[in-house]
């Protein structure tokens, strides 16, 4: 029994590692060494668990590498450099005959899963977790017939639970945890677009309706200059009516494509002034129609880190959420502030406010109280953009004078402002 004592406790030390593991390339997938560093703990994690394997007789080793080796493989790819790794630490301790039957065994093994790695990644998601745990248990079964080849002394169940039992248990439970992740974070991404997409099509019609009263306006003018007895001074007076009406319908049109653009997970330097006032220049018709009128008071400086575009979409949700909490008009205050460490950015209305219970429901996905016109899913991004920038957020609200939402960013010294002071 001792032996199913001693592999628990490695496996369950294997998951909870393997646990921050994911945790932290979840965070950092697109940083480009992440790939690196889950070689370098996958290759770690192999050492420990050969170097803390249970052997009970000085001939029995008893370890589980299989499970670094098979999810490494299969889910990132890299079984050839882990099957390598497994070797040369297996040689420090010794060249024997184990030693070449696990040569025997790994180096077909890392090819084949090599091979295997793009096809793993069609499969659906229950498929992959069953190929992990068969994978697991031919390469247990295979270890197995290996060792009772080269020595007949060592306890039969004792193999049994180190090389077919716990690793394919342990397997399918980590796998099982990956894909329920992987799945967790899709669906997050998907809602996400969904709420996107909702906004991008309320807004147009905003947006249509304001595109809309330049072109008439434009198009009567037009009308007038048909007229072959304008006198010249009023036909250019008109053509440039004309063109100023037309220029501030493109504009309405090109703020509208700067909130509808697909995002790429940038981090860049986000001027909050210069954002914040396009993001509100979007939202103009809808305050018209709201009869909101807007206050800014923006201090000068202010930069932070992150997407602009996300950035947009959050204030965006606040600021639209704000101007519909109003819907017989009142007053939108937007305030920045600037501390050495941190931006505030103060979103303030002047509408229904909120119950302490709508409070604490707010962000929760679906959670709206405009019936059909609301997707429930506005706050619930803003949450998630503010944690990715490693931002606060504090929302007082109080049903009849309004609410104040509160957003804490931390500041960073711009890459221009840096660079100047280096050369003077
Ligand atoms: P939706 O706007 O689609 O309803 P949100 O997630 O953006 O979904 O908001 C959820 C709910 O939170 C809203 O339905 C509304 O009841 C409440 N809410 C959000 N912001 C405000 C605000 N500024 N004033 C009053 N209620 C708000
Ligand atoms: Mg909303």
């Amino acid at each position: 029994m001792e032996i199913t004592k001693h592999f628990f406790l490695s496996l369950s030390i294997i998951i909870i590692l393997l646990f921050f593991c994911f945790l932290f390339f979840e965070k950092n997938k697109n940083s480009p060494y992440s790939k690196s560093s889950m070689t370098l703990f996958f290759i770690i994690l192999l050492w420990g668990c050969i170097q803390f394997a249970y052997h009970p007789l000085p001939f029995a080793r008893y370890d589980l590498r299989i499970i670094p080796l098979v999810i490494g493989g299969l889910y990132i790819g890299i079984g050839p450099i882990l099957t390598a790794a497994v070797i040369l630490i297996r040689s420090l301790y010794g060249i024997d005959i184990g030693f070449y039957q696990c040569c025997l065994l790994l180096i077909p093994y890392g090819y084949t899963v090599w091979r295997l790695y793009p096809w793993f990644w069609k499969q659906p998601p229950l498929r992959r977790t069953g190929v992990s745990v068969l994978t697991c248990f031919i390469l247990g079964l295979l270890t197995i017939i290996g060792m009772r080849i080269n020595e007949t002394e060592s306890s039969f169940f004792d193999m049994i639970i180190a090389y077919l039992v716990i690793p394919s248990l342990g397997i399918g439970i980590i796998t099982y945890s990956i894909e329920f992740f992987m799945r967790n974070a899709e669906m997050r991404q998907q809602l996400i677009k969904a709420e996107k997409l909702k906004a991008v099509e309320q807004m147009g019609a905003a947006i249509s309706h304001e595109i809309r009263n330049p072109l008439t306006a434009a198009s009567g003018f037009v009308q007038l200059l048909q007229d072959d007895y304008l006198p010249r001074q009023k036909r250019r007076e008109y053509l440039a009516i004309v063109k100023e009406e037309l220029i501030s319908a493109e504009k309405v049109i090109q703020d509208y494509l700067t909130f509808a653009k697909p995002s790429f997970d940038e981090f860049e330097e986000i001027n909050v002034k210069n954002e914040l006032r396009q993001t509100i220049n979007i939202l103009i018709p809808l305050a018209k129609q709201y009869s909101v009128e807007i206050v800014t008071d923006f201090s000068i400086i202010g930069y932070i880190k992150g997407d602009k575009q996300k950035f947009r979409q959050c204030f965006v949700n606040i600021l639209k959420n704000a101007i519909e909490a109003m819907p017989s008009g009142g007053y939108l205050t937007i305030i920045t502030e600037f501390s050495q460490n941190d931006v505030t950015i103060t979103v303030k209305d002047t509408g229904e406010g909120m119950t302490p219970e709508q409070l604490a429901r707010l962000g929760e996905p679906f959670y709206s109280t405009k019936g059909k016109n609301g997707t429930g899913l506005g706050m619930m991004v803003v949450f998630s953009i503010i944690r990715a920038m490693n931002g606060d957020i504090q929302v007082q609200s109080e049903i009849g004078t309004g609410t104040t939402i509160q957003v804490i960013f931390p500041t960073i010294i711009p890459y221009i402002h840096s660079q100047k002071n280096r050369q003077s």
